[in-house]
């Protein structure tokens, strides 16, 4: 960014304030969903500056920190089996089953690739006939689009000794049943632009109604968050449930429809679990029976079962807005980045690691 242009960035910031300063005449009580805002809002000290009746809570948005632990443990049987490597992305690797993760099997021996796409799994399968390539499929709906395109290509392609462990999240169930608790009183929700790739607009805007919310997508620049939070502040001072998009990224009609075509050629909506949150009706994709030889789970005979999560961690409380990361009484203490407890310190998208990094850290350095 140029000067002048950094310039004028600090102006609109500074006007956005100064206008929520003078709005924000009652408690409010938002919901930031993804966990990229999170970060953004923690890294530039926007919640600092934001009116003290303006709460801001997290969700659900960080697709590791909603791995629950019985999922790691089917990846880790996975990966233990002979003639198997393991692709995944890094923060992944960390997360804790029951007893370990990925990244102590890998210390025994198991083998485990970092990648940062499914297509680049697909392409170690090429580089590694002799092995079965297995993508656990991470994420939130704005990735399925990907991983149905790399299945849909290695069936194409005919390269069958590649396969993926479907454990891809569907947040709008989430959040619906999030919103049914009175006692948790968001008035708004701020999403990120990553819901709007595969267009799931309808499901915001039906939220936005059943639950009287305003709702707002926004990008990740400290701006367009403020111009989030400001829109959501406009909406609930004026009564209003609006669904109110203003992504950064616009996808063009045909790129939605393959998007979607793809994705509903490959997975369908099915009950899953989420790291403290329980099963939630229909909110995770599984892989459709025509496409079973691409189904990690099939092909190895191994079923998600309920695993064991450590009951010091408060992740489930501080990814439904119920609690912030020092309210968990291991939060810089027995939790850090580099010994973490749960998952939301581990990912760098966790609102604990990113309370950490940017706001404890800060705070002793200012002591
Ligand atoms: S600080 Fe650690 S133990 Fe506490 S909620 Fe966060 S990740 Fe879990």
């Amino acid at each position: 960014m140029e000067v002048d242009d950094l310039t004028k960035d600090l102006d609109r910031q500074q006007a956005l304030l100064e206008e929520l300063h003078k709005l924000v005449d009652r408690p409010m009580r938002l919901m930031v969903v993804c966990g990229t805002q999170n970060r953004a809002i923690l890294k530039y000290g926007i919640r600092q500056k934001l009116p003290t009746m303006l709460e801001l809570v997290a969700g659900p948005g960080c697709s590791v920190c909603v791995m629950p632990a019985g999922h790691i443990d089917a990846f880790i049987k996975i990966a233990k089996q002979l003639k198997v490597i393991t692709a995944a992305c890094e923060d992944l690797i960390r997360v804790p089953g029951s007893n370990q993760s990925l990244a102590t099997v890998w210390k025994k021996g198991a083998r485990i690739e970092v990648i940062s796409s499914p297509m680049d799994a697909l392409d170690i399968a090429r580089r590694e006939p002799d092995f079965t390539v297995v993508y656990p499929a991470v994420g939130f709906e704005a990735t399925a689009p990907s991983v149905a395109e790399t299945i849909l290509e290695a069936a194409r392609l005919g390269i069958n000794n590649f396969c993926v462990i479907p454990s891809i999240r569907l947040l709008p169930p989430t959040i619906d049943l999030l919103m049914l608790d009175p006692d948790l009183n968001i008035q708004g929700l701020l999403c990120s632009d990553h819901i709007n790739t595969i267009s799931d607009t309808k499901a915001y805007t039906e939220l936005a109604k059943k639950h009287d919310l305003s709702c707002y997508i926004a990008g990740f620049e400290v701006v367009d968050i403020l111009a989030g939070i400001l829109s959501l502040v406009k909406q609930i001072r004026n009564g209003e449930s609006l669904f109110d998009d203003h992504s950064a990224f616009v996808y063009s009609s045909a790129d939605n429809r393959k998007a979607r075509k793809m994705v509903s050629e490959v997975f369908f909506a099915v009950d899953t679990d989420w790291r403290g949150l329980g099963t939630i009706e229909r909110s995770g994709f599984v892989i459709r029976e025509e496409l079973s030889l691409f189904d990690a789970t099939k092909r190895f005979n191994v079923r998600f079962e309920e695993g064991l999560e450590s009951c010091m961690c408060q992740c489930s409380a501080i990814i439904s807005g119920r609690g912030l990361p020092p309210d968990c009484p291991a939060f810089g203490l027995a939790c850090t980045p580099k010994n973490p407890v749960g998952p939301c310190m581990i990912s760098d998208e966790g609102i604990c690691h990113s309370y950490y990094k940017y706001n404890l850290q800060a705070s002793r350095l200012i002591l």
